[in-house]
């Protein structure tokens, strides 16, 4: 890399599969980055070790009534312990950190990163739901105090792959690929029978759980469009979603003149959390390498709207704007949390996010404020149709 110095890094959502996966990145690559600031929701005994382990300066557990587990594991060490959300929202602005992970699961992420941009901290964005609930905040702010948002999600970090040296050549389209997840085979009439066991199969990727389930409902899909909305400055139209069940090419750029740019790897989220950690560098791994011949036939397909509703809802609410992105992700969150508490079925979750979409007050403006506020009244509002 160019850059001599360490980079410092905050990783909001340690615990997690994007956040154990990134320090496995640093642990591989010591001589460029240091763990700064380490945060989870609950899971205290892995932020203990994680602690033990990366020594960084602060660490945050949410749920307080950790606190005191966390605090005297660490007592011996020179760490500091806070306990509560907000300190995970107040952390970013430290010095010592250059670049903020938001792998945070959910709405959670939004605050948190809102206050990163603020303190000109670099954003490595795993965190999609930030960009879905609030992409118009999230652009004005990154233009305000000139910061840089790298992208995690693999398909993003793929598109902006494509993009490098392409500076004055606009995106035609782009093409965002999907596994098409557990159920890409399955026939329709079959969704009904589809279990929680069955949904939480992902066949190529071993992710959280929220992601997982969107990932079989294909909402996951239609998030990432939003995504990609807000991150390159496109219209729905200029958006095509391809099943690729290989996930071998990470998604693809068309430019003015038909050419067609792909990124390709083996599915592998290191390697889109070690690109945003060192752009515009790329330093060497020991990742396995794609072999071509494993994979005579890569195919691509158009998704299933009939079986993925979500993915059209996820459309409407992106045409739509305003805060209607905001309701899709809140009711889909709720939606998702009865699924994994067998509350609801399968089909329920888009059946719920198709009625929330049509009860919910539109406010084609909305101030971080209204978001906040919007977020609150359809979780509540999707619970009281649920439960
Ligand atoms: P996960 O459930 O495995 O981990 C989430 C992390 O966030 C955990 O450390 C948890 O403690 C913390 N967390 C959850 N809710 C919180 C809250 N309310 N307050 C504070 N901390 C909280 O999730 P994941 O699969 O790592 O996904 C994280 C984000 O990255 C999601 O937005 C997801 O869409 C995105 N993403 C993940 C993958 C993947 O491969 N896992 C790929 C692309 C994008
Ligand atoms: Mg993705």
């Amino acid at each position: 890399m160019t850059q001599q110095k360490k980079k410092g890094i905050a990783i909001l959502g340690a615990t997690g599969s994007i956040g154990t996966q990134a320090l496995e990145v640093i642990s591989e690559n010591p001589e460029h980055f240091s763990v700064e600031v380490l945060t989870a929701n609950s899971n205290v005994q892995l932020l203990i070790e994680q602690a033990k382990k990366y020594e960084p300066n602060i660490v945050i557990i949410a749920d307080e009534s950790k606190y005191e587990k966390l605090n005297s594991a660490l007592s011996a060490l020179p760490i500091k312990v806070f306990a509560g959300f907000q300190d995970i929202i107040d952390v970013v602005s430290l010095d010592s950190i250059d670049i903020v992970l938001t792998a945070l699961v959910g709405y959670a992420g939004l605050l948190p990163t809102v206050n990163a941009i603020k303190n000109k901290k670099t954003i490595a964005l795993a965190n999609k739901e930030t960009l879905v609930v609030a992409g118009d905040i999230i652009k004005d702010l990154v233009q305000e105090h000139q910061v840089s948002i790298y992208p995690v999600d693999s398909e993003h970090s793929a598109i902006f792959q494509c993009l490098t040296g392409e500076v004055n050549n606009p995106i035609e389209k782009i093409y965002l690929t999907a596994s098409g997840g557990p159920f890409r085979d399955l026939p329709i009439d079959e969704f009904k029978n589809i279990t929680l066991e069955q949904a939480l199969k992902h066949p190529n990727w071993a992710m959280g759980n929220k992601i997982t389930i969107d990932s079989a409902t294909m909402v996951n899909k239609g998030l990432e469009a939003i995504e990609a909305k807000w991150l390159f400055d496109l219209k729905a139209e200029q958006i095509d979603i391809l099943v690729h069940p290989q996930s071998i090419v990470h998604s693809m750029v068309q430019f003015a003149d038909g050419s067609i740019k792909a990124q390709m790897g083996l599915p592998d989220m290191k390697l889109p959390i070690q690109y945003a950690f060192t752009y515009p560098d790329r330093i060497k791994n020991q990742f396995p390498r794609l072999n071509f011949a494993d994979y005579p036939n890569l195919s691509f397909s158009a998704p299933d709207l009939k079986k993925f509703r979500a993915i059209q809802l996820a459309f409407d609410a992106m045409k739509q704007g305003g805060n209607m992105p905001c309701v899709l992700n809140a009711a889909n969150e709720i939606a998702v949390a009865a699924f994994l508490q067998k509350k609801i079925s399968f089909v329920q979750i888009t059946e719920t996010i198709d009625a929330i979409m049509q009860k919910a007050d539109f406010i084609s403006k909305p101030k971080l404020e209204d978001y906040q506020d919007c977020d609150k009244k359809i979780r509540e509002l999707t619970k009281a149709i649920i439960w």
